[in-house]
């Protein structure tokens, strides 16, 4: 079974009530419900935890992390940035939520600032799902729509991605790269655009879907991985022949 550890820096949500009445619990107790009623084995990890809740211990037995950060990317410590960047380069799925774009971790796999335009404006916005046939978009109509939602817009300071899942409209007229595939190393790493604080994004079931089909796609397998047409991890792939000229 896949195992999930859903981060969560947890602090907006002990420190506004705004967020404390949508999260009561936490944004990851939200997200952590919704993996594991889509049958993955959940645990949560929160920043103010010893190690932010991520041990060697956990990671390796952490199949896919999801990420949830804001207001303290700064405390997360740089050597447990460098732990988790190990582990997705062995294999380990990542999926980095909404703000989390600007995450030590993002920003260290994707190589570029991750920066963007936004405004809080309650907007409507429409996910448009440009890739249909992919497993993250699995169930979903042409597009979620998400009646309130903060604005990201472009530009997107990430590199191109592998694949671009769902590209954002808002109402005041921007676009984003919302749903962004990427490999690193032996690993999946999926950004997600949606789940500000404020607003009740990580209950929408359209979000919930993608959050279950994104774990799904990013979670380690061992048979063809039809994103990359590559069916063997780089590690298994043999290098001992003998290339030299007799
Ligand atoms: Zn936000």
């Amino acid at each position: 079974m896949t195992t999930v550890t859903v981060w969560n820096e947890f602090r907006h949500e002990r420190e506004s009530d705004v967020v404390a009445d949508l999260y009561p619990d936490g944004i990851h107790a939200v997200i952590a419900e919704t993996l594991e009623s889509a049958g993955f084995d959940t645990n949560t990890a929160t920043l103010d935890e010893p190690e932010h809740g991520l041990t060697e211990a956990v990671l390796e037995e952490t199949d896919v992390l999801t990420w949830w950060g804001h207001a303290a990317h700064d405390e997360v410590r740089d050597e447990i940035v460098d732990r988790v960047h190990e582990h997705v380069l062995d294999g380990m799925g990542l999926l980095v939520l909404h703000s989390g774009h600007y995450s030590k971790i993002f920003k260290q796999l994707m190589g570029t600032s991750c920066s963007l335009k936004w405004r809080e404006a309650a907007e409507r916005e429409r996910l448009w799902v440009v890739e249909p046939g992919h497993p993250i978009a699995d169930g979903l109509d042409e597009y979620i729509q998400l009646e309130a939602t903060e604005m990201y817009g472009e530009r997107f300071d990430i590199p191109a991605p592998d694949t671009l899942v769902f590209s954002s409209w808002f109402e005041g007229g921007e676009v984003f790269r919302s749903g962004c595939c990427y490999r690193r190393g032996n690993g999946r790493v999926f950004y997600f655009r949606p789940g500000h604080e404020t607003y009740p994004v990580y209950h929408n079931e359209d979000v919930q879907q993608v959050l279950a089909n994104a774990v799904a796609w990013a979670a380690p397998g061992d048979g063809p991985d039809p994103e990359f047409g590559n069916a063997d991890p780089i590690e298994e792939i043999d290098l001992s022949d003998d290339r030299t000229v007799h």
